[in-house]
């Protein structure tokens, strides 16, 4: 097996065209699900004593295990958040796996990891964090947010001195994403639920409202700047002046709308994120990068190495020095040198065109927006902050949303599921691929006539 033949050549070339000609459709198949009977039908056992070869494996993955995955880049999936990575990017996953690189520490793995750290320095400066602003790109927004809250707390625990609150908690809205919300969970704190208005939007004078009437043990604020339902930024600035005034790490999950702070019609919605203590965003969302990556910062990377750095014999060479060690700065040890296709694709095509791409995606949400209101049939629920559009088909059921969404997929034409509003079941577009145009949006709302 690990030996490179004749027949790993061919098998070679095989990989690479299957790589290269997904890469090159346009537009790519939308393809769906099928059961578990129909699979196992289709496909039967694949492990076997013997082995399939490459050839035969490669061949049930194009033919029957690729074609029942849904693919995320459709210009029409509009679900959940969608991605789109760039060609560039996506090449360079491949670099990636080939190389065996260890991404965890400077000494094994320095040149991914200076590259990486090029990476999160544009995405700082966007941010506004200071110079010695650093971290590392991590699986995703959810070990994100569960790293720099664990980073929070230890800097709070450290602050008291041996003494602790009854209880430690971290203060969120209805928009918080869930994995906050399982972040404390398995941190065992508890939420400080902070009521904010009609508009989702979590304020300073929210939270100062909610630490009057009950602040005891609050450590983090949890902010949202592009909550995942509506994309909606919270009121970052009053949000850090209450932070401050009153001690309390600031975080801000920027998992899907941190791109924004790359397109000029948008970036002031982002006011006030230069005092974040801890920031993410997930590339792998609406910044153009392949599955997994969230680059997730810290005002102070110290902080959050006094808190994650293990300890054990065998780590000692790596953790005695000054080097900067990714794992040092989020939960897990060994790691993918997983920025490496982002740095990629933004050394290739420079930041003006992730500028460009990103504004692109958001002039065609306000045009879904205008369209929506323009249509009698449809009702924007909120105007959208960035690139995220909710709407309501006039006297639909929840049933007939669900049956609308199953027969587009079902006919290949759109990747469009309905999500929840205070008890009422809306439609919902998430727009963060380049490639999506207005005849898009306009052949989807046609469908709901
Ligand atoms: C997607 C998302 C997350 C979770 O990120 P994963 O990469 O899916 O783990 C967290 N917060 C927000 C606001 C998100 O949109």
């Amino acid at each position: 097996m690990h030996r490179y033949d004749e027949e790993l050549e061919q098998l070679g070339r095989e990989v690479l065209d299957y790589a290269l000609n997904r890469l090159r459709l346009d537009p790519v198949p939308l393809d769906k699900p099928r059961t578990p009977d129909e699979l196992a039908a289709a496909v039967g056992r694949t492990i076997t004593e013997d082995g399939l070869g490459g050839h035969r494996a490669l061949d049930l993955f194009a033919r029957e295990l690729a074609t029942s995955c849904i693919s995320i880049d459709h210009p029409r999936y509009l679900s959940f958040i969608p991605a789109a990575p760039t060609e560039a990017s996506s090449l360079f996953d491949l670099v990636v796996g080939a190389s065996s690189i260890y991404g965890g520490s400077w000494l094994e793995g320095s040149g991914a990891v200076y590259a990486e750290n090029d990476a999160l320095r544009w995405i700082a400066e966007l941010a506004g964090l200071p110079e010695e602003a650093g971290g590392v790109f991590v699986q995703g927004g959810t070990t994100g947010n569960l790293s720099a809250l664990v980073a929070a707390r230890h800097t709070a625990r450290a602050r008291l001195d041996g003494a602790r609150p009854p209880r430690w908690r971290v203060a969120v809205t209805s928009g918080t994403h869930s994995s906050v919300a399982a972040s404390a969970d398995v941190m065992d704190v508890d939420l400080l639920r902070v009521p904010v208005g009609e508009d989702g939007r979590f304020t300073g004078a929210d939270l100062r409202g909610a630490l009057d009437r009950d602040g005891e043990g609050v450590f983090a604020v949890a902010a949202t700047a592009g909550d995942t339902n509506f994309g909606t930024v919270d009121d970052l600035a009053s949000l850090a002046e209450v932070c401050q005034e009153r001690g309390i790490w600031l975080h801000v999950d920027a998992a899907y709308g941190g791109a924004g702070l790359a397109a000029p019609s948008v970036r002031h919605l982002f006011a006030g994120v230069e005092h974040a203590d801890s920031f993410l965003v997930d590339p792998h969302k609406w910044l153009f990068a392949p599955f997994d990556s969230c680059a997730l910062l810290y005002r102070d990377p110290n902080l959050a190495r006094a808190a994650h750095t293990q300890k054990a014999a065998y780590l000692d060479v790596l953790t005695e020095g000054s080097d900067w060690n990714p794992s040092d700065f989020s939960i897990g040890l060994t790691r993918r040198a997983r920025g490496l296709p982002f740095w990629f694709s933004l050394a290739t095509h420079g930041t003006r065109a992730y500028s460009e791409a990103v504004e692109r995606t958001v002039e065609v949400a306000r045009f879904a927006a205008a369209e929506i209101n323009r249509r009698s049939y449809v009702e924007l629920l909120r105007e959208p902050d960035l690139s995220i559009v909710v709407f309501r088909r006039v006297g639909w059921t929840s049933d007939q949303y669900s049956l609308w969404s199953d027969r587009l997929l079902q006919a290949n034409f759109a990747f469009v599921v309905p999500t929840g509003h205070q008890g009422e079941t809306v439609a919902r577009f998430a727009i963060v691929n380049p490639r999506t145009t207005e005849s898009d949006i306009a052949g989807i709302l046609d469908t709901m006539a």
